[in-house]
């Protein structure tokens, strides 16, 4: 088993505590690579690498760099089948999906690349004669990025393309169980002619690597990706610095009963058991109308009995394995809070025998808003059916929760919808569509405890981008703002 590095200025080594640690395939639980387990040393030397390499690189064109992301986005295209492998390999989710993944970093790189002919500013006219007003985006410096493993190849690409096109540099810290595809598309991009020095990698934990990284004084901006507990603790340690959150999620679909029940269903099963449920956007509670609630349970009942568990590489799978072992016991242990509550278990509710971290889908009804199914992230195969009389109190519903990422309104009347829209507190609202199929040109990220970061689409470049405003006095003589009237 191939012992792999971490990528410091250019060069690929070792780290300096000596230590590695597995990753593990979560269909088959079989070690499929080494890495290294990085700490606060690595971190100081990679930092050290991205600011000496910063100069440089934020002084190349922007067309220019849009040009090197445009080459990463032709290599991942030719290398899109062996990444996907990898990621069904190293994450578990099934093979369309992990195709989606990488589909997701090569537009992300195409837009990213485009927009190194853009970066616009604004002009305004100023309140003063002779002179001129007008705003330019820079760089920040040093960015650290800490992504979680659910989409390894895509997130990152959210993260890394608008951070070098707007001239960052940057160390990357990739979650603990996807290191391998990480390593791969740094790889990539190594060969798409990114610099020395301007992007670096070190894999290890959150605590000996990540928080290290959000602490050091020379990284100027954090972008994270993760769960909000880690992400509180993000806030608390980086101090003053360009932080950007993106957190997790507890997202609803509303079926009213004028919907088209048949797309509804569809809409639930791919976005409560696609990716295994391991969506921050995930259609973890089905807010359904009293009048179609039988109908729409049994429906969707029949079609979660019939999703095939098993490897993410199989064509006959519909849902891959968990992360981990530890993401097993913490979906049954929600399994075990949804019946202690009162929730009834139409079905599923248990891990199979077998080798693999799998979970059956599972689906609960009868669920009220206040149960703690129905608040907390379970991250998992687990949908919660809710009951509601009116869309006002399927609204109340969909709002009553601490996140606000994604939200989905299943209804054939436009009135609906537009209500839906103007009143649910969510990033995303959806109509007629699942809570899940977002497009890397419009801005993604939530409201409430989901954080406020906007990733992707133009919102995505100023995240990583700080806006200088800019005043030419070409009167010849001191003018004063506010005073000279
Ligand atoms: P996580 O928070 O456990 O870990 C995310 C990353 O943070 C990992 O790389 C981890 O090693 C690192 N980390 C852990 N402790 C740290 C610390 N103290 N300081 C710095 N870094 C630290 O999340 P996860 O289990 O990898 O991913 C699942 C979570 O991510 C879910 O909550 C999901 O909703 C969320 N998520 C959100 C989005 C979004 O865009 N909003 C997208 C995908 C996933």
């Amino acid at each position: 088993m191939k012992t792999n590095r971490i990528l410091i200025g250019g060069k690929w080594i070792a780290s300096s505590s000596g230590k590695t640690f597995e990753s593990l395939n979560p269909a088959t639980e079989r070690p499929i690579g080494r890495f290294q387990e990085g700490n606060s040393a690595d971190v100081d030397k990679a930092v050290r690498a991205a600011k000496a390499a910063y100069g440089k690189w934020m002084q190349i064109p922007a067309p220019k760099r849009g040009a090197i992301l445009l080459n990463a986005a032709r290599l991942l295209m030719k290398e899109k089948e062996n990444l996907a492998r990898l990621v069904v390999q190293e994450m578990g989710k099934v093979l369309p999906e992990a195709r989606g993944d990488i589909q997701e970093a090569i537009d992300t790189a195409e837009y990213m690349a485009g927009e190194g002919r853009r970066l616009f500013g604004h002009t305004t006219k100023s309140e003063l004669p002779d002179k001129f007003a007008m705003t330019a985006r820079m760089p920040v410096g040093v960015f650290g990025l800490i992504t979680p493993w659910n989409f390894p190849v895509a997130i990152p690409s959210w993260k890394i393309f608008p951070c070098l096109i707007c001239g960052n540099t940057f160390v990357f810290k990739p979650a603990s169980d996807t290191p391998l595809c990480a390593t791969r598309f740094i790889q990539i991009l190594e060969k798409a002619g990114i610099p020395k020095g301007v992007m670096n990698m070190v894999t290890g934990s959150g605590k000996d690597v990540g928080t290290p990284l959000v602490r050091h004084k020379d990284v100027l901006g954090v972008s994270f990706t993760g769960s909000r507990d880690v992400g509180e603790l993000i806030t608390k340690s980086a101090g003053v610095k360009k932080v950007g959150l993106e957190l997790g999620g507890k997202n609803g679909i509303i079926v009213m009963d004028d919907a088209d029940l048949e797309l509804a269903m569809h809409g639930a099963i791919w976005g409560g058991y696609g990716t295994t449920g391991q969506r921050c956007t995930a259609a973890s509670r089905v807010i359904v109308h009293q009048k179609v609630k039988k109908k729409f349970e049994r429906m969707l009942a029949n079609r979660v009995k019939r999703l095939r568990i098993g490897s993410g590489a199989s064509s006959s799978t519909d849902v891959g394995p968990l992360i981990n072992r530890a993401a097993v016991e913490k979906v049954h242990h929600y399994t075990e809070i949804g019946k202690e509550e009162g929730a009834r278990l139409v079905c599923g509710g248990k891990a199979p025998k077998r080798t693999g971290f799998f979970y059956e889908p599972t689906l609960f009804t009868d669920v009220t808003s206040d149960m703690r199914i129905a608040q907390e992230e379970i991250f998992g195969p687990t949908v919660c059916m809710i009951t509601v009389r009116n869309l006002d109190e399927a609204i109340d519903v969909m709002n009553g929760i601490s996140y606000g990422l994604s939200s989905s309104i299943y209804t054939k009347d436009i009135r609906n919808a537009m209500l839906a829209i103007g009143n649910i507190e969510a990033g995303l609202t959806y109509v007629n569509s699942s809570t899940i199929g977002s497009e890397v040109h419009l801005p993604f990220g939530g409201v409430k405890q989901t954080g406020s970061t906007r990733e992707a689409g133009i919102e995505g470049v100023h995240e990583f981008s700080e806006t200088k405003t800019v005043y030419i006095d070409y009167s010849g003589k001191l003018q004063k703002a506010q005073i000279d009237t």
